[in-house]
């Protein structure tokens, strides 16, 4: 699925949440107050240098007129910080604070002026020039986040210089080099604040611009997550209608290849004509076909999802593989090709991996081979070398048939691609058998590769898998398939609400000592189990009234000697299997049923019976 991302810049709250005017203005009025003591340390030294200068009166004069308008201030900024919190309207706010940071700057420029006026000699005009710029540097500052109360102080502090020039013209004493001297220190006292409260204007409006773009991407990614996320719980949502559909599909085919293939099997245990015995055969291959075909795709359809779980058992690989052979050898001695296994020396006697994936990639592999090969042999070695996890299998499966063409190569490991050839034309198929195979054997901790077909025609495929060891107290035991052992009689009680299953089941059961009881529903399960204790329950899964797991919940909690349950079912996940062992069944079989693997789960169920007696 693809989709197009279409988040946009264009929404960025945060920025005005912090650089809009209130904001800016509260950080304003909190920086007045707290450098409120701070500031007072150039008003100590501006006092001193008018007590130096002029007099302590005029100094007394200039600290109380200086603290008045501090006062003002401060009490203007926390009336009006208090309000603004309240998000009361700014602009009156504004106005305020601008008249008293005014009125401050006023307390500032009549101290200059006592200075200027008072003590006119070269050194404390120079000093009162000082001040008169430390002090319009820090209005200058202040236009970044309060330009009214900035543009307020600066034209307030600028008076001061007019009114100076304007006192020394109206003065009689004539005009002194002394004069212009101060006009050329007013000059570049000027000139120096100008530049200084440039750059920093400067700088704060390159930071306003980093950190918009800053705020403007961040909100970009955070649209494009939003975004990413919504297609990942879409992707999601999909893979999960896909798994739905599939394991629907799958169930609803399965019922009815179920009683094809089951009622055909019994078919075929009758005395039947030539003819009709052919007939039964053809069914009975296609229902496996069929069958196969829908395992396959609910297999690339899991491997698809990332759904499909492996199982982690000890098994003997040699078992495995001779078992492999055994189903194969007749299909290939049939066409006349020669079959043979080798087993190299090197082979674990027990290791840890899903041996019925090994044994499904086994027979992909050899099938082909077959099917592509019209004379000649198909070989199958197997080896294996000692790592650190365990081992590493490798087997290669070889032919002398048609080969692969050189320009399909690696097309044939790609989902439903099959070659244009009489075989394939022929044998039909879906075209997955690779590509399940490789993906299985990668899941597996291995590959499937092509190997150059040296120097005969036909296929080289070398399938490697990484086998675990098997746990220390491991002794063996029964790995593989156990041959079904005879029925002892005991009451099997088939819950299924389809009559022919039902049906199905007792035929499968007919020529055994097994009692057949049965029940329509969960409901009637339950009732049944009750009154009548089978010793084993085959209990379908969807069933009206109460389903298969709701109805072992039920029987579990009764207080009676417990049956063995087996889930008869056509799901076909792992994740089925998992929550009928949950809700407390013992086994699983998986429809469509043969006669074969009925008999042997019960025959396991008849020991296990045995060892509970
Ligand atoms: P399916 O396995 O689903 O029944 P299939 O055998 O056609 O169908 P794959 O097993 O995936 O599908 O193989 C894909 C294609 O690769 C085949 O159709 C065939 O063209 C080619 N191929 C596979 N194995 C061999 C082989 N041993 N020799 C020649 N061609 C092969
Ligand atoms: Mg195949």
């Amino acid at each position: 699925m693809t989709q197009r991302l279409t988040a946009s810049p264009a929404d960025h709250p945060y920025f005005d949440e912090k650089y809009g005017p209130r904001p800016l203005f509260e950080r304003y009025a909190h920086a007045r107050m707290r450098q409120l003591l701070l500031r007072q340390i150039a008003t100590a030294i501006g006092a001193a240098a008018v007590w130096y200068f002029v007099g302590a009166v005029a100094a007394a004069f200039c600290v109380g007129i200086t603290l008045l308008g501090e006062g003002i201030d401060a009490l203007a900024l926390k009336f009006a910080l208090a309000r603004s919190k309240q998000e009361r309207p700014l602009p009156p706010l504004l106005k305020l604070t601008a008249l008293s940071a005014a009125l401050q700057s006023a307390t500032i420029g009549s101290c200059v002026l006592v200075l200027l006026f008072g003590a006119p000699t070269g050194e404390s005009v120079l000093i009162a020039l000082c001040f008169l710029m430390a002090a319009t540097i820090n209005a200058g500052f202040v236009m970044s986040h309060h330009p009214l109360a900035a543009r307020a102080k600066l034209v307030i502090l600028a008076c001061a210089i007019p009114i100076y020039v304007a006192h020394v013209l109206s003065s009689p004493a004539p005009l002194d080099s002394t004069f212009w001297v101060h006009m050329l220190e007013v000059l570049l006292l000027g000139y120096l604040a100008y530049t200084f409260v440039g750059f920093g204007l400067r700088s704060w409006h390159k930071r306003l611009l980093n950190e918009r773009q800053l705020m403007e991407f961040t909100a970009y990614l955070e649209a494009t997550n939003r975004e990413l996320e919504a297609a990942r719980l879409e992707a999601e949502a999909s893979v999960q209608a896909k798994s739905t559909f599939l394991a629907t599909m799958s169930h609803e085919i399965r019922t009815p290849l179920n009683a094809i293939s089951g009622m055909g099997e019994l078919l075929q245990n009758r005395d039947l004509d030539p003819e009709a015995g052919r007939y039964v055969t053809t069914i009975r291959d296609a229902s496996k076909s069929l069958l196969r075909i829908v395992n396959d795709v609910l297999d690339f359809s899991r491997l698809d999802a990332g759904q499909l779980t492996l199982e982690h058992r000890p098994f003997s690989p040699r078992d495995a593989l001779e078992a492999t052979k055994r189903l194969m050898q007749p299909l290939a001695e049939e066409k006349g090709l020669r079959f043979s296994l080798v087993l190299d020396g090197s082979l674990p006697a027990h290791a840890v991996s899903d041996e019925t994936r090994l044994k499904q990639i086994l027979m992909n592999l050899t099938s082909n081979a077959i099917k592509f090969t019209e004379e000649g042999e198909v070989n199958v070695h197997a080896s294996a070398t000692e790592n650190e996890g365990g081992w590493r299998l490798r087997i290669l499966v070889s032919d002398s048939g048609i080969g692969i063409p050189q320009d399909s190569l690696e097309k044939v490991f790609d989902p439903f691609y099959q070659g244009n050839n009489a075989s394939t034309r022929r044998h039909g198929g879906t075209g997955l058998g690779l590509s399940i195979s490789r993906a299985l054997a990668r899941r597996m901790g291995g590959d499937l590769q092509l190997l150059p077909p040296g120097a005969s025609t036909g296929t080289r495929l070398e399938l490697t898998l990484q086998l675990e060891k098997v746990a220390q107290d491991f002794t063996g035991g029964e790995t593989t398939e156990t041959l079904p052992a005879a029925l002892t009689p005991m009451t099997v009680l088939i819950a299924d609400d389809n009559a022919i299953n039902r049906v199905l089941v007792e035929q499968f059961l007919k020529t055994t000592p097994v009692t057949v009881i049965t029940a329509e529903d969960g409901r009637q399960a339950v009732e049944t189990t009750l009154s009548r204790q089978p010793d084993v329950i085959l209990m379908d899964l969807s069933m009206p009234e109460l389903d298969g797991l709701d109805a072992t919940r039920e029987i579990r909690g009764l207080e009676i000697r417990q049956p063995y349950i087996i889930a008869l079912t056509a799901n076909a996940f792992s994740s089925d299997r998992d929550a009928c062992m949950a809700a407390g069944m013992n086994d699983f079989l998986s429809k469509p049923l043969s006669q074969r693997d009925l008999h042997r789960a019960l025959a396991l169920t008849a020991s296990s019976l045995d060892l509970r007696d």
